[in-house]
């Protein structure tokens, strides 16, 4: 897919420096003037997801808010799902891989998670993520550059090359104090397994408690190499 209507990566980028120093409020506002209605939002319902949902519930409350159902969500994630709904008057398109839990077990084995959570995580998040944006001009995402190393270098505005399509990270530049203070000053609903030792949270199999003090990701997939469901990553360029 090109580069939707005029944008080039070089003009890409001076969007981004531009607003790199803006307000996520004032980068929704500027995609939304770009690339609405086309332009959807990602959440797995963690808390920059929520502050970005209370934004886009002012500003475009319509936009399609999708996200990835694994059949493995912990329960208290869909229970907020169904509280975010309630208060902010959104709805949510669930995306789903189309294969069952038993349908992966029969083709390959039970518990894929457990012996290749880089295929469970193709199969489960990054496949149908592909199909479903693949007809997409652009996507906001809620990652920050301080939730781990992978993100560090993330942009306000990008060109996703793994998707070929444009990312928005309004709050790329946020910090997880900015987050939590903006969530408790809305008096926003939040996952309550964040107040039980689970800062960041994914699949039931593949998240643990962290100790105090230690990084947020390493409560997940704990015994693997992996930090990354796939989703953020990009391919590497030569
Ligand atoms: S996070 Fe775990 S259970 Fe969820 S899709 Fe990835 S490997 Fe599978």
């Amino acid at each position: 897919m090109p580069l939707p209507s005029d944008w080039t990566p070089d003009a890409l980028q001076a969007a981004s420096q531009n607003l790199r120093d803006a307000s996520p409020r004032t980068i929704l506002q500027w995609a939304f003037e770009q690339w609405a209605p086309d332009l959807v939002m990602a959440t797995g319902f963690g808390p920059s997801g929520v502050v970005l949902m209370h934004q886009v519930a002012q500003l475009r409350p319509e936009t399609t808010i999708f996200y990835l159902d694994t059949d493995l969500l912990f329960p208290e994630t869909l229970a907020l799902r169904d509280r975010l709904a309630e208060r902010l008057g959104l709805t949510f398109t669930r995306i789903h891989s189309g294969l069952s839990l038993e349908e992966q077990a029969q083709t390959h084995g039970p518990e894929l998670w457990r012996r290749d959570p880089n295929q469970c995580c193709f199969l489960r998040k990054v496949q149908p993520l592909r199909r479903f944006l693949a007809d997409k001009p652009a996507w906001i995402t809620g990652i920050r550059r301080d939730q781990a190393d992978t993100r560090a270098r993330a942009e306000v505005v990008e060109w996703d090359r793994a998707h070929q399509l444009v990312k928005i990270n309004p709050l790329a530049h946020w910090t997880e104090d900015m987050v939590w203070g903006y969530i408790h000053l809305h008096d926003l609903p939040y996952n309550e397994l964040h107040d039980r030792g689970y800062p960041s949270l994914g699949c039931l199999p593949c998240t643990r408690p962290v100790a105090p003090g230690e990084h947020p990701r390493n409560g997940r997939w704990a015994g693997h190499r992996k930090t990354e469901c796939g989703i953020h990553l990009q391919p590497e360029t030569t």
